[in-house]
C-alpha cells in the first residue's frame, strides 16, 4: 500500500499547474506529476499539434458552441435573452466549461489576452445563470414551457437516470479550477464553490442519497478539495463513490457498490471517470478498498477489453465495454472520450503504484485511439474510432453530442503534464517529446532537456542540469514495445521479435543500469551538462491478437514504437485495402515522408489483392506492393477503406467482390446517403441478421413507409432468382425485418412486378430466396414495405 501523508507543499494535480497552494497537511498521491506549466514543448511531433489546438480547435469550439446555442442557454437562464429555446441536450453546458477549461490550460502555455477577456464575458454569461443558492443548469432554469424530458420535475429527481445535473457540476469544477491556476481570478472558481456548497448541503448521509447517473463530479470535487481544502468537498466526492449500488444498472456502474466492482463493464467514459475518481479518492483519503477493485479492474481491461489502439468500450449499444475478447473492429466504437478517460485513468494508476506498465497503455492510447479523434486540421472529430472502415466513417464538423469534441480541446494542452513526475528526489521520465523543464527536487531544482525524434526514432537524449552537483534518481521508462510486451497482460503479442537490448549511455559511455517496475534506475551524483542518451530499438513489427479475439484471427497489425499502423485507402491499389492479403514472414521496411500527412513514417511491403471469382471458392491473388500509415493519421483525405487489422491467411481476407450481376450493378435506392449503398453487394457474408460489423444499408429512422433499392445491370441479363439478408438490431436497435417486400423488373421503361415461382419471405438471420420467372431486363427494383414502428435494412442483395 503506498499510500502516504504527504507534506502541503507538493500538491501538484495532474491537468492543472497548482504548485504553492499551502492548507495544512493532507495526503495524496505518492507519486506527483511534474506540471504542465513547467514543461516546455519545444517538439517536433507535438508541438505543432498543440498549436492547431491552441490556434483553430479551441476558437472553433467556442464559435460552435455559441453557433448550436450553447452561449444562448446560459444568457436565456440568466435572463439576457428572451424566450426559452434551449439547445438539445442538458449536458450541453459542459461543452463551455470544457471550452474554458482547455482555453486556460492554452493560456499557460502561450498568453492570449484576447482569449482571456473572451472568457471573462463568457464566465460573466454563466455566474449570471447561476441561482442565488448556487445552482446551475442552465435546461431548468430557463423553465422552458416544455421542459426536456430528462430534467425531472424538480432538482436531482433524474439526477441517477438523465437529468446530468451533476455531470454538469463536475465539468464546472474542473474548469473553474483551470481558470483560476491560469489566470489568478477567482471570478468562475466563486461560481464553483457557490455550487459545490449546495451539493454538500443537498447531498450526503441523511441527505439526498444519491449517485451521480454520469460520473465526473467526483473527480471535479477532488479538484475543488486540492485548490480549496474544504474537506467537504472531498467527502461529498467519497459519499458519491460509496453511495453508488447495488440497486442500480450496470450500464452506470451502479449494480455493485464500486469497492465491489473487479471487472469493466458498462457505458466506457462513465466507468473510466468512476475508476479515476476512485483513484483520486484513494489516493486522498488513503482508502484501500477502492484500490483493490481498480486494480481488478485495470487487469480486467488490459487482458480482455482493450482495442491495440489503447481503445476502450467495444460496443456502440449503451457506449459500453463489451464482453470479454469482445473487440469488433468495424463496429468497433472506441469513443474518443473513453480513450481520453483511459490516460486520465491510467496516470492515476502509474501515481499510485509508480509502474511503467500505465505509462505503456497511457502511451499507446495516447498516439493512436486519443489522437484519431482530431482531424490534422484541428476542425473535424470522430466521436467513435473504428479499427476498419468501407467508406462509412467520416469525421463530423460538428456532433450535436459534443462530449468528444471539448473533451479534445481540453486534453490536448494538458499533455506536457503527463511527460514527467517525481518523488522527493525521483525524477521519472515517463513520456519522450523534445522539452526543456524544470522540476523542483528535495535536494534542489533542477532544469532537464529531452531533444528526440520520437516517435520516429527510438533516440532520446536528456540533458540534466541541476543548480548545483547533487545526487538524484533518474527513472526512465523503458516501454513495454521496446521489450517484449507490447500491452501488458497477455491480449496482445509481437510476432517473431527478436529482444534487442536497450542501450543508455551516460556522458557517451555504455552504462548498464537495473531495472524497477519498467524503469531503468540511474542514480547518481548529477552535475550540470551531464547527457544520457537512450536507445531504444525502434523496428517494424507485426502483433498478433490473442486467438480469444475472434476478429483479429489470421490478422496481424503492424507497430513501430508506439504508433499503431493501418492500411488506407488512398496509398493502395484502386483505393482498396480490406482485399488485401499479406504473408506473416514478408519483410516491411519504413521510411519518412516528410510531405505526407504533416510527416509520418510510411511502412512498406510486398502483399496480395485477392479477389473471388464465379463458381470457384479459390481466389484470384495479385502482387502488390502494399503501404501503411499510421493509424492516428487516417480519414484526413476524405471517406476511405481502412484496416489496422490485415490478414495474412486467405481465410481472414475481405476479397474484392467476384464480378456478379450484382456487384457489377449501379445502386440507387430512396435513401439519400449514398456512402451506404456498397454494403448491399460487397459479398461480406453477415454472421447474423444483426451483424453489425460489417456493412449494411438501412433506413433507421424512417418507419412505416415504403422505400426502395435498385440494380441497375451494367448490360441486360436473364435473371430468375433473388436473395436478400435483412438487416435487425433488435431487440435494443431500431431496425427489423420488413413486413413484405416485392420485385419489379423494368420493362420498356416501367417497372412491372416479376412473377415469382415461390413466396417471398422475410427471415432473420439466413438469406431469403425468391425465385420467378425469367425475364430479359437491366434493371431490378426491389420496394420495401417498413415496419409501423422500426425501420429496416439490408446486409446483402444477390440476383441470379
Ligand atoms: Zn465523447
Amino acid at each position: 500500500m503506498m499510500i502516504r501523508k504527504g507534506k502541503a507543499a507538493c500538491l501538484l494535480l495532474s491537468m492543472i499547474g497548482i504548485s504553492s497552494v499551502v492548507f495544512g497537511q493532507q495526503k495524496d498521491y505518492p507519486i506527483q506529476p511534474v506540471a504542465f506549466t513547467s514543461v516546455h514543448v519545444n517538439d517536433k511531433f507535438w508541438e505543432p499539434k498543440m498549436e492547431v489546438n491552441a490556434n483553430v480547435t479551441i476558437p472553433y469550439v467556442l464559435a460552435q458552441c455559441k453557433k448550436n446555442g450553447r452561449m444562448d442557454n446560459f444568457l436565456r437562464a440568466g435572463k439576457q435573452l428572451d424566450g426559452d429555446k434551449l439547445s438539445e441536450f442538458p449536458f450541453d453546458d459542459t461543452d463551455v466549461y470544457k471550452a474554458i477549461e482547455g482555453a486556460s490550460y492554452s493560456m499557460q502555455n502561450k498568453k492570449n489576452p484576447t482569449l482571456d477577456r473572451y472568457i471573462d464575458t463568457l464566465i460573466n454569461i454563466i455566474g449570471a445563470a447561476q441561482e442565488p443558492d448556487g445552482y446551475l443548469y442552465t435546461f431548468r432554469t430557463v423553465h422552458a414551457k416544455k421542459p426536456h424530458e430528462w430534467i425531472g420535475d424538480k432538482r436531482w429527481v433524474n439526477e441517477e437516470i438523465l437529468s446530468h445535473e451533476l455531470y454538469d457540476c463536475g465539468h464546472l469544477y474542473e474548469a473553474a479550477v483551470a481558470h483560476y491556476q491560469a489566470t489568478g481570478k477567482r471570478t468562475l472558481l466563486n461560481i464553483a464553490i457557490k455550487n459545490a456548497d449546495l451539493l454538500v448541503k443537498t447531498f450526503g448521509p441523511g441527505k439526498i442519497e444519491e449517485y451521480p447517473g454520469h460520473q465526473i463530479v467526483e473527480i471535479g470535487l477532488s479538484k475543488m478539495y486540492r485548490v480549496t481544502g474544504n474537506k467537504q468537498y472531498l467527502d461529498l466526492a467519497k459519499f458519491f463513490l460509496d453511495v453508488r449500488g447495488p440497486k442500480g444498472d450496470a450500464y452506470n456502474q451502479a449494480n455493485k457498490k464500486v469497492v465491489d466492482q473487479h471487472e469493466a463493464e458498462g457505458h466506457a467514459v462513465r466507468a473510466a471517470y468512476m475508476y479515476t475518481g476512485m483513484a483520486d479518492i484513494a489516493a486522498l483519503t488513503g482508502d484501500t478498498k477502492y484500490l483493490n477493485a481498480i486494480d481488478d479492474i485495470w487487469g480486467d481491461v488490459v487482458n480482455k477489453k482493450l482495442y491495440i489502439t489503447g481503445g476502450i468500450g467495444a460496443t456502440g449499444a449503451g457506449e459500453a465495454f463489451g464482453d470479454a475478447y469482445q473487440l469488433p473492429n468495424m463496429s468497433a466504437y472506441a469513443e474518443t472520450c473513453a480513450a481520453i478517460g483511459n490516460v486520465y485513468w491510467n496516470n492515476r494508476m502509474f501515481l499510485l503504484h509508480g509502474d511503467s506498465k500505465y505509462i505503456d497503455v497511457l502511451e499507446r492510447t495516447l498516439y493512436n485511439g486519443l489522437l484519431s479523434g482530431v482531424s490534422l486540421s484541428g476542425d473535424r472529430f470522430f466521436y467513435p474510432n473504428p479499427l476498419a472502415s468501407t467508406f462509412q466513417h467520416q469525421r463530423s464538423a460538428w456532433i450535436s453530442c459534443a462530449c468528444c469534441i471539448s473533451n479534445m480541446t481540453r486534453f490536448l494542452p494538458s499533455l506536457p503534464g503527463y511527460v514527467y513526475a517525481k518523488n522527493k528526489n525521483d525524477l521519472y521520465v515517463n513520456l519522450f517529446m523534445s522539452n526543456s523543464s524544470n522540476i523542483k527536487l528535495t535536494s534542489g531544482n533542477v532544469n532537464i532537456v529531452q531533444q528526440t525524434d520520437y516517435p520516429w526514432k527510438g533516440q532520446v537524449d536528456i540533458t540534466v542540469n541541476p543548480v548545483k552537483t547533487t545526487a538524484f534518481t533518474l527513472r526512465i521508462r523503458i516501454p513495454g514495445w521496446a521489450k517484449l510486451q507490447p500491452v501488458p497482460g497477455n491480449l496482445y503479442s509481437f510476432m517473431n521479435k527478436t529482444p534487442l537490448p536497450v542501450v543508455i549511455y551516460v556522458n557517451g559511455k555504455a552504462t548498464s543500469f537495473v531495472t524497477e517496475k519498467g524503469y531503468a534506475v540511474l542514480n547518481r551524483n548529477w552535475k550540470k551538462g551531464d547527457k544520457i542518451s537512450l536507445a531504444l530499438p525502434l523496428e517494424t513489427e507485426k502483433v498478433l491478437a490473442n486467438e480469444k479475439v475472434k476478429d483479429d484471427r489470421g490478422r496481424f497489425a503492424f507497430e513501430r514504437g508506439p504508433i499503431v499502423y493501418c492500411l488506407e485507402g488512398p496509398d493502395n491499389r484502386d483505393s482498396l485495402v480490406q482485399n488485401i492479403l499479406i504473408d506473416k514472414n514478408a519483410i516491411a521496411e519504413a521510411n519518412y515522408k516528410a510531405d505526407l500527412l504533416n510527416g509520418v513514417d510510411v511502412i512498406s511491403i510486398g502483399g496480395k489483392s485477392t479477389k473471388r471469382q464465379l463458381n470457384s471458392d479459390s481466389l484470384i491473388e495479385t502482387d502488390q506492393k502494399v503501404k501503411a500509415i499510421p493509424y492516428y493519421a487516417w480519414a484526413n483525405r476524405g471517406p476511405s477503406e481502412m484496416t489496422v487489422w490485415i490478414p495474412y491467411e486467405a481465410s481472414a481476407a475481405s476479397p474484392k467482390p467476384a464480378p456478379t450481376i450484382a456487384s457489377t450493378s449501379t445502386v440507387s435506392s430512396s435513401l439519400k446517403n449514398k456512402r451506404m449503398y456498397m454494403a448491399i453487394k460487397d459479398q461480406y457474408e453477415p454472421t447474423s441478421s444483426g451483424d453489425t460489423n460489417y456493412p449494411y444499408l438501412h433506413w433507421w429512422p424512417a418507419h412505416n413507409t415504403s422505400e426502395y433499392v435498385q440494380y441497375d445491370f451494367n448490360t441486360e441479363h436473364t435473371v430468375s432468382e433473388s436473395k436478400v439478408y435483412w438487416y435487425d438490431d433488435g431487440p435494443w436497435g431500431g431496425c427489423r425485418i420488413p413486413v413484405s417486400y416485392q420485385l419489379f423488373y423494368k420493362k420498356d421503361g416501367e417497372w412491372v412486378p416479376v412473377k415469382n415461382t415461390t413466396p417471398y419471405t422475410v427471415s432473420k438471420d439466413s438469406y431469403n430466396k425468391v425465385t420467378f420467372e425469367p425475364v430479359n431486363t437491366t434493371a431490378l427494383k426491389m420496394v420495401i414495405q417498413l415496419p409501423a414502428d422500426n425501420s429496416t435494412g439490408i446486409h446483402e442483395w444477390t440476383v441470379k
